[in-house]
């Protein structure tokens, strides 16, 4: 199975630069399942952090997005969550 990466342009946390830095798409996809911590990166400053939530979704916009230069099997994939009521958690912990 072949390793997808997506790309994903952070603003980095010390100059705010946007560079577009490849992730792995099925363990960012995991990630949010679990509502599990997504780790980015500044190429720029070497710097790491933790996805914020506004960040959270664009990464799962990204991850959700089909492929546009393989039309086909874009749907049938296993792994997605089929009830549109998954969006919200059970609840939202503060701080
Ligand atoms: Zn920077």
């Amino acid at each position: 199975m072949l390793t997808e990466m997506l790309y994903f342009e952070p603003a980095c946390r010390i100059c705010g630069e946007c560079e577009a830095i490849p992730l792995i798409r099925e363990r960012v996809a995991e990630a949010l399942r679990r509502h599990a911590p997504i780790v980015l990166y500044s190429p720029c400053h070497d710097c790491e952090w933790e996805a914020s939530p506004a960040e959270r979704r664009a990464l799962a916009e990204l991850v959700q997005a089909p492929r546009l230069e393989e039309g086909e099997q874009l749907f049938g994939m296993p792994f997605l969550p089929l009830s549109p009521a998954d969006a919200t958690g059970p609840g939202s912990a503060t701080g």
